[in-house]
């Protein structure tokens, strides 16, 4: 991955760091909750896939975790130069003993397990590495 080839704007919200530094950031921050950008990923997508299977209605998973996607027509493209594209949907998982909730797309799954990226800091997508390790696992 080359710096300088991320595409929108709108991945990085507010914030001024490069996206070099953030993912270095990012990644200092999993190493410190213990997990790896691999297991989130694996983690999300676990998720992820329960939803799809419930079909448009929430479900619960493992006692814990509520579940619901919304897919949407259409797909994003990866914006490091990458050949994929993914398909518009969005996943909410509350975590039902501490009310926390998390909405992602299935780009973020890919962002995170290929770049390491959550996204800039205010980014409408931006998740927090710390509060995933704490609240998914
Ligand atoms: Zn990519």
């Amino acid at each position: 991955m080359q710096p300088g080839v991320i595409t929108y704007g709108g991945f990085l919200g507010t914030d001024k760091r490069d996206f070099t530094q953030i993912i270095a950031d990012d990644e200092k921050t999993l190493e410190n909750a213990g997990k790896t950008a691999e297991e989130i990923a694996n983690r999300l997508e676990y998720f992820q896939q329960l939803s799809f299977d419930a079909f448009e209605t929430s479900t619960v998973v493992e006692d814990k975790y509520e579940v619901e996607t919304e897919v949407v027509r259409g797909y994003l493209p990866c914006p490091f130069n990458h050949q994929g594209i993914y398909r518009k949907s969005y996943t909410t998982i509350t975590n039902l003993n501490s009310g926390k909730s998390f909405i992602f797309s299935a780009l973020n799954i890919h962002l995170i397990r290929a770049h390491h990226f959550f996204e800039g800091k205010k980014s409408h997508f931006r998740l927090e590495p710390d509060e995933l390790a704490r609240e998914l696992f």
